[in-house]
């Protein structure tokens, strides 16, 4: 990539779900990216995302379904079960109904899988320079435009660009330059995940639908991974903070205790994982801007969000298709066109915030307002849950 003019240089700080998408619209819609990522090489450590038609749309656009064919699942239905009984309460038909009804099917994928695909897409773009290992410490705007500061491997480098997009994840510290620099808070919930070779799960549970069982301050979410050969479980608890990583490892005992109250069949499937990835669960309260100047936020450095929708990398994306097409829009008024972008991304994101906050609630009732939780759901059935969430998988942006 020869030196781009600064008025056509966007930097984006972090190559994770977000930055990486955002790097290749932003290239297809004729800018010059320079990402820069802290980390030396990406991880390979992490666990399954689900991602909805909302933004599997955006990624088959970008024509990547052909390099992840072979890790994605495609559930065929969304399972829901009492956590308690194992009584399906409702069963939301995905696939090709999915495709039918929004325009996309549903995907599960492992993250790493998914970031894999994206930074090989990234790096083939004569548009795109990745840069691991390079910190982005901040940001000034003066009458010419805007100067990143970078820190590499203990050197300074002052980069000219027209935009940064902060999409430096849930712990942002370049957030601070649109919003407030209070830390995100701790939820009072932990995330255990593991991977099991499908032959070792029960029968019961080896087909192609994503499971979601809802029990008393727990609740667990299974789905297969990799063509059906692994499944994917994560078990959502009350805990104590902890460590806070993505790849702390530790026993199964913390889990199969939270799990003790659920029916035999969800307690065999966590029995299985010796070991698990223990992640603290945080979000933040909504907030009113994404964007200050020529400085944006996106993905989680904008709305980390509790998991209980399975939406934080689909919002990321969606960030992106949106964030692209603003400054495309707005040809060299970086500021107008991030405000734009702002404007049309925090009523939706807030929302999907605050939707994750009352599945918390209500996924973990526990007697009685479970039970009127459970009458509901069978009474709304399958297409009832797909009417109730047409506003979110069917955005088309
Ligand atoms: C248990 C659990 C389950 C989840 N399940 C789902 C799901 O099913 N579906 C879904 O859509 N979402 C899910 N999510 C949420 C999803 O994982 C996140 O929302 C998403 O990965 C956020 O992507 P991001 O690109 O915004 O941030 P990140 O992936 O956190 O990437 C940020 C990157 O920025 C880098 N960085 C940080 N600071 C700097 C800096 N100053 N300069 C340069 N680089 C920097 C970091 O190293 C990192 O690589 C889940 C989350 C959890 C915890």
């Amino acid at each position: 990539m020869t030196e781009a003019p600064a008025s056509r240089r966007i930097v984006i700080a972090g190559a994770g779900i977000g930055g990486l998408t955002a790097a290749l619209l932003l290239a297809r819609a004729g800018f010059r990216v320079d990402v820069h990522e802290r980390v030396e090489a990406l991880s390979e450590v992490g666990a399954g995302l689900q991602i909805s038609p909302n933004a599997a749309r955006i990624l088959i656009d970008l024509g990547l379904e052909a390099s992840l064919d072979a890790s994605i699942g495609r559930p065929e239905a969304l399972v829901v079960r009492s956590g308690t009984s194992a009584e399906v309460l409702a069963e939301m038909a995905l696939g090709d109904t999915a495709t039918r009804r929004w325009g996309a099917p549903t995907w599960v994928v492992h993250r790493a899988d998914l970031q894999r695909a994206l930074f090989a897409a990234a790096s083939e773009d004569p548009d795109i320079r990745i840069h691991l290992g390079s910190v982005v410490e901040g940001a000034s705007e003066h009458a010419r435009g805007m100067t990143v500061l970078v820190s590499r491997r203990g050197a300074m480098e002052d980069v000219s660009a027209l935009a940064l997009i902060a999409a430096d994840g849930v712990r942002s510290k370049l957030r601070s330059m649109v919003t407030s620099t209070r830390p995100p808070r701790f939820s009072g919930r932990a995330a255990f995940r593991a991977l099991i070779n499908v032959e070792d799960a029960p029968a019961a549970l080896r087909g192609t639908k994503t499971g979601l069982w809802l029990g008393p301050g727990a609740h667990l979410v299974h789905y297969p991974l990799r063509r059906g050969t692994l499944i994917n479980i994560v078990g959502l608890v009350k805990a104590e903070e902890g460590v806070d990583d993505w790849a702390t490892r530790t026993g199964p005992d913390e889990i199969v205790h939270a799990f003790k109250d659920f029916a035999p069949l969800a307690r065999a499937l966590i029995a299985i994982p010796p070991t698990w990835l223990r992640t603290p669960l945080y979000d933040r309260p909504p907030e009113r801007s994404y964007a200050s100047g020529a400085v944006a936020l996106l993905g989680d450095a904008a709305h980390p969000m509790l998991p209980f929708l399975a939406q934080g990398a689909s919002m990321a994306i969606e960030d992106a298709h949106v964030l692209a097409r603003c400054l495309a829009d707005g040809a060299t008024n970086a500021a107008a066109s991030l405000q734009r972008y702002s404007k049309l991304r925090v009523p939706r994101a807030s929302r999907v915030q605050r939707e994750a906050r009352f599945n918390d609630t209500v996924f973990h009732f526990g007697f009685p307002a479970s039970v009127a939780r459970d009458i509901g759901l069978k009474l709304k059935g399958g297409n009832g849950l797909a009417e109730r969430y047409d506003w979110l998988y069917g955005w088309k942006g």
